[in-house]
């Protein structure tokens, strides 16, 4: 059991620490409009980020946000200023917070691109294990409507778009977009500096799948890439390295664990999350969904793989 006075004590420090930095890097913030380059902004989707890309042809958007925010982010986009008709919408995977307002820009006649997985997931009822529910399907007016299976490229206002699959990292679904010109990459909850990592098991997500799509990212960006996360401040290529480094920590730390049979109260004895540069708001949370995750991928848990 958690102690919940501590968790939110615990939750706001980091929140508050955290979000300090990105001023000091210079990122200029009006209300929740984070102005990255003369053509991309990071907008505040209800507590997860909405990347906007504007040109003359009209605006591209890296997810829509938390439900009930299309009207705040519509006019968010309006106030940047030029063509505000949003023509295409990427979302990073299907979870509600970068997909909540889908079904407001698809009815203003954008398309949405996203893996074939998010569009699955969207479309079926499915199981919610931490909140003993079904999540119902969400309404086809929310569904990707042009899906892909690995990568792809656009070129748009000037700018080339590049996107890609990464392989159970958070969901079966999650996909970066790289706006090369502006070497900026959105990774959605495969990075995660503010609120715990997420492994969502039961879609797939486990911690072999979020290093290694860690890694895939790595490849595509350089020093100079900036880092858009699912939620809290764009993230230099160091902190980004950091964080991918502490996860594949935690990874040896579990894999060792898990050949002795532990489940997650043992991981969570067996400090598993104890001395990192991090601290976890709710490890049990963490580490039985990493638990899981582990249990369905006992096939690549080979005693010479670490
Ligand atoms: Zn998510």
């Amino acid at each position: 059991m958690v102690n919940r006075r501590y968790v939110l004590k615990g939750g706001m420090a980091g929140v508050l620490t955290l979000w300090a930095s990105p001023l000091l890097a210079g990122q200029q913030t009006t209300g929740g409009v984070r102005k990255l380059t003369n053509t991309i902004s990071v907008l505040d989707g209800g507590g997860s980020n909405v990347v906007a890309f504007s040109s003359a042809e009209g605006i591209v958007l890296v997810d829509t946000g938390a439900p009930n925010n299309g009207d705040r982010v519509m006019a968010d986009l309006k106030g940047l200023g030029g063509n505000a008709k949003v023509h295409t919408v990427f979302n990073t995977h299907y979870h509600l917070a970068q997909t909540g307002n889908n079904d407001v820009f698809a009815a203003a006649g954008a398309k949405i691109v996203a893996h074939d997985r998010t569009r699955q997931w969207m479309s079926v009822d499915h199981w919610l294990p931490d909140q003993d529910r079904f999540e119902k399907a969400r309404p086809k007016a929310a569904w990707p409507t042009d899906v892909f299976f690995n990568t792809g490229s656009q070129k748009v206002g000037g700018e080339q778009i590049d996107y890609g699959y990464l392989l159970v990292a958070h969901t079966s679904g999650d996909i970066y977009v790289y706006f090369r010109n502006a070497n900026l990459l959105v990774v959605g909850d495969v990075a995660s500096p503010v609120n715990d990592p997420e492994l969502d098991w039961i879609t797939g997500g486990w911690i072999g799948g979020r290093v290694s799509s860690m890694d895939v990212l790595l490849k595509i960006g350089n020093d100079q890439t900036r880092v858009v996360p699912g939620t809290g401040p764009v993230m230099t290529w160091a902190e980004f390295k950091a964080e991918r480094e502490l996860m594949e920590l935690v990874r040896q730390r579990l894999f060792k664990q898990i050949r002795q049979g532990d489940g997650p109260q043992d991981m969570v004895d067996g400090g598993v999350l104890k001395d990192l540069p991090r601290t976890w708001k709710d490890p049990y949370k963490f580490l039985y969904a990493a638990a899981r995750g582990l249990w369905g991928n006992h096939n690549k848990l080979d005693p010479d793989v670490v």
